[in-house]
């Protein structure tokens, strides 16, 4: 990959990162809201925070993605597989812009994970 493209892709990965952030803000706003004093409406609150707090952990994992794909730009290793070593077909960064492996890699690890 060119340095422009990279300028380009850490460009992108660093407003997906403040999305994630703004949007980590939100649903840390919500979790603080107080509780009410209903029972049957506090039941309902803590449910909704378990959905919420789900979110969260899902956007702070992104985070941490998109944290490792710039400091791969930085380190010069962006682009290539950190299982085989091989160079992530282009596509797939297009697609997804911090994998961190290649197909092949992700699919056995997928395959893995479904045999367990
Ligand atoms: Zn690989």
């Amino acid at each position: 990959m060119t340095a422009a493209s990279h300028e380009a892709l850490r460009a992108q990965l660093l407003k997906k990162k403040k999305e994630l952030n703004a949007r980590l803000d939100r649903i840390s706003l919500n979790l603080r809201r107080g509780y009410e004093a209903d029972s049957k409406e506090r039941a309902k609150q803590l449910e909704d925070n378990e959905v919420v707090d789900a979110l969260g952990n899902e956007a702070r994992a992104e985070i941490a993605k998109i944290s490792a794909a710039l400091q791969r730009i930085d380190n010069g290793e962006f682009g290539i597989c950190i299982e085989c070593g091989l160079p992530i077909n282009e596509r797939r960064i297009a697609v997804y812009p911090y994998a961190d492996e290649c197909i092949e890699c992700a699919e056995f690890d997928e395959r893995r994970r479904a045999r367990r």
